[in-house]
């Protein structure tokens, strides 16, 4: 198989949530293997920040940056805009941008509830929406949705988090019967544990550390390095008759009891 087939030279990308953790990684990822990539997030000295390292290592004309909230209708139709206008025609969508909440459910506000479900879950909704507005016009685009291994199992105090990336599983799904007729291939991609910022505190947790290498069939964390082969894949041609589906990237988490 020739390897041009994964070769994403002049795609446009917007990953959501890349100015640090497995986001970053995953939009160094697609500028390696030639994409043009524009970063997102909240903060923008963070954003900045990564789009200066990402400049110096692939070129500033293919790494951008536009700061926006996912969770904000408007943001994220002015942030999908701004891409379209000033970057070029977006090829490739990852819906990265997440947070975590760990509370026992009897203890958790609807406040925290909410803001869980926004940022997990309605935000690959409103990015997604706003992105295939645009790619459903030109009968093609790839969109990856970030789940987890929540997107299959539950763990306590994460209630929220469970619920969010299961319901983006079959968000995967409603996109793919609505838009992959159209030229759209729409697919997930669910991490296991990854040691990034948001799961440091797990890392430096003695009892859930060895947990996780125990229940961990290739007996240890996840980089987010791991997820780049899978995300490039998703991006390319090579990935072509892949539609709604959710592949799980957790060293055989989900398939070993
Ligand atoms: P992280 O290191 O905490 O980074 C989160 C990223 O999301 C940051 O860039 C942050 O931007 C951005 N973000 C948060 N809220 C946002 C909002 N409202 N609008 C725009 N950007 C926002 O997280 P991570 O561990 O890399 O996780 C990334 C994704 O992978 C998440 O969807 C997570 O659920 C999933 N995942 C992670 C693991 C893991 O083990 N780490 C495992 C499975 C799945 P700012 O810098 O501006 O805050």
């Amino acid at each position: 198989m020739p390897a041009s087939i994964f070769d994403l030279t002049g795609r446009i990308a917007l990953v959501t949530g890349s100015s640090r953790g497995i986001g970053r990684t995953l939009a160094a990822g697609l500028a390696d293997a030639g994409a043009t990539v524009v970063l997102n997030g909240v903060n923008e000295e963070r954003l900045e920040s990564a789009r200066e390292e990402l400049g110096a290592r692939f070129g500033s004309g293919r790494i951008h940056a536009v700061a926006f909230d996912v969770t904000n209708e408007q943001a994220a139709a002015d942030g999908v805009g701004w891409v379209e206008e000033h970057v070029g025609p977006i090829g490739i969508l990852v819906n990265n941008a997440g947070i975590q909440h760990r509370v026992p459910m009897l203890d958790l506000s609807l406040e925290d509830w909410e803001r869980v479900i926004s940022t997990d879950l309605t935000s690959a909704f409103l990015v997604g929406r706003e992105t295939a507005r645009h790619m459903l016009g030109r009968g093609n685009g790839k969109i990856i949705n970030i789940g987890s291994v929540q997107t299959e199992l539950a763990r306590p105090t994460i209630a929220p988090y469970v619920a969010a990336k299961g319901g983006l599983r079959n968000l995967t799904r409603a996109m793919t019967a609505e838009w992959a007729a159209q030229g759209l291939q729409i697919n997930g991609i669910a991490p296991g544990y990854i040691h990034t910022e948001m799961t440091q505190k797990l890392v430096d947790d003695g009892e859930f550390n060895s947990w996780i290498l125990g229940r961990t069939p290739a007996g240890r964390w996840g980089a987010p390095e791991d997820l780049i082969g899978p995300a490039v894949w998703l991006a390319s041609d090579g990935s072509n008759y892949v539609n709604g589906q959710t592949i799980f990237i957790d060293g055989g988490m989900t398939a070993v009891v």
